[in-house]
């Protein structure tokens, strides 16, 4: 069994994907062109803003929406603790300092009220400005944006929102990346969406904007290439990556959303009553980049990936550390966030995933926790 299966999926997309990367081979043009174009034209459309402008990766994603926004020294850009690297990374990247905002247990998404207390330390203590909230929707999971950007408003933040793993989710019918101010998302081969090397792309709503970071990711260019007018990054999206989003996108869409979530459905029926699993909320929807549920603590998490090991189930902890954990953050943490990363265990879970392996990673489950009830019967 694979813990996420590309393999499966490049099988049962073969013959598109191959068609494309030819073609592209053929045209002999690497960087940029028509399917990168078309590419943001098609993902824009999805998501429901007005640009998708494509990058490198999603962590230059983030970086190039913060140096658009001219984030630096001296400003506090809000993060969820519990988040991949790259979230605290962008803002300390560009001299910023990210405040660790604790998150909810049941969602595992960033906490409004938490959000709010924070953000009110910052102001009392009088030394940061406090400028952006980046929001993540993690695990597919888009964050509380019902709460989070009023909350946003009434402090004069910008929201970035990052869904490296949420694209494809949505609330009430709204794609994440449809959220905020602006959004970034990933292409990273493992995220909903992913090609096959580095990808990521923005979204935005403001025509400026979109300017500025078209600019800004192809080394600050003006009217042309060799007209800079300011410094910037080498970030594009390569021209077959692009070739084979729009071949990938097309079975996302029509395809691979309906089996998350029918699949996912049945795992969630499977595991009730037997595990806690990442809540969604009603009106909610994840694109599932993870799978994730919560034992009652550390040792019990430990034990029951061992135990699944044993039965040759991949499983991944995402995360292992709280960021504000991290020593490279020793200096600027402040409060004592939950400790949600020791009771978390991601388990199988794709769009191509069969039900025979989902019946046998939920029978397993079911029965390293009858096991761990009856300890003291076989004695
Ligand atoms: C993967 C990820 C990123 C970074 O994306 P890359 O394409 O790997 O640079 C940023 N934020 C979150 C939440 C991610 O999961």
């Amino acid at each position: 069994m694979e813990f996420r299966d590309l393999k499966r999926q490049y099988k049962k997309n073969k013959r598109s994907i191959d068609k494309a990367i030819k073609k592209v081979l053929k045209e002999g043009v690497f960087i940029g062109g028509k399917p990168v174009q078309e590419l943001e034209e098609k993902l824009a459309d999805y998501v429901g803003v007005k640009h998708c402008i494509t990058c490198a990766n999603g962590t230059d994603a983030l970086t190039l929406v913060l140096m658009a926004w001219g984030i630096g020294k001296g400003d506090a850009v809000f993060v969820p603790d519990f988040t991949f690297f790259a979230t605290a990374e962008a803002p300390t990247f560009l001299g910023a300092t990210p405040i660790f905002v604790d998150v909810d247990e049941d969602t595992f998404n960033m906490d409004p009220d938490s959000l709010e207390k924070a953000i009110e330390a910052v102001k009392k203590e009088g030394v940061l400005n406090s400028k952006v909230v980046i929001p993540v929707d993690l695990f597919g999971l888009p964050a509380d944006y019902d709460r989070i950007i009023p909350i946003a408003k009434k402090y004069d933040l910008l929201v970035l929102e990052d869904a490296a793993q949420g694209f494809g989710g949505s609330i009430r019918g709204k794609k994440a990346g449809s959220f905020g101010d602006a959004a970034i998302t990933s292409f990273f081969p493992a995220k909903p969406l992913g090609c096959y090397g580095d990808g990521g792309a923005i979204f935005t709503n403001s025509d400026k904007e979109a300017e500025v970071l078209n600019s800004l990711k192809v080394h600050g260019k003006g009217k042309s290439k060799y007209d800079n007018i300011r410094i910037g990054m080498n970030s594009r999206l390569d021209t077959i990556q692009a070739a084979i989003l729009i071949e990938k996108f097309i079975s996302f869409s029509k395809k691979e959303l309906y089996l998350i979530e029918k699949k996912s459905n049945y795992l969630r029926n499977n595991l009730k009553n037997i595990v806690k699993i990442q809540k969604i909320p009603k009106g909610f929807e994840s694109s599932y980049a993870q799978f994730t549920i919560t034992t009652s603590d550390k040792e019990t998490r430990d034990q029951l990936q061992k135990y699944l090991t044993e039965k040759k189930i991949p499983t991944n902890i995402y995360y292992q550390n709280m960021l504000s954990n991290l020593v490279v953050f020793n200096d600027i943490s402040r409060q004592k966030n939950s400790l949600i990363n020791q009771k978390v265990l991601s388990i199988p879970f794709s769009p191509y995933i069969k039900l025979k392996e989902l019946n046998f990673i939920s029978s397993s489950i079911k029965s390293f926790f009858d096991f761990l009830r009856l300890s003291d019967c076989d004695e």
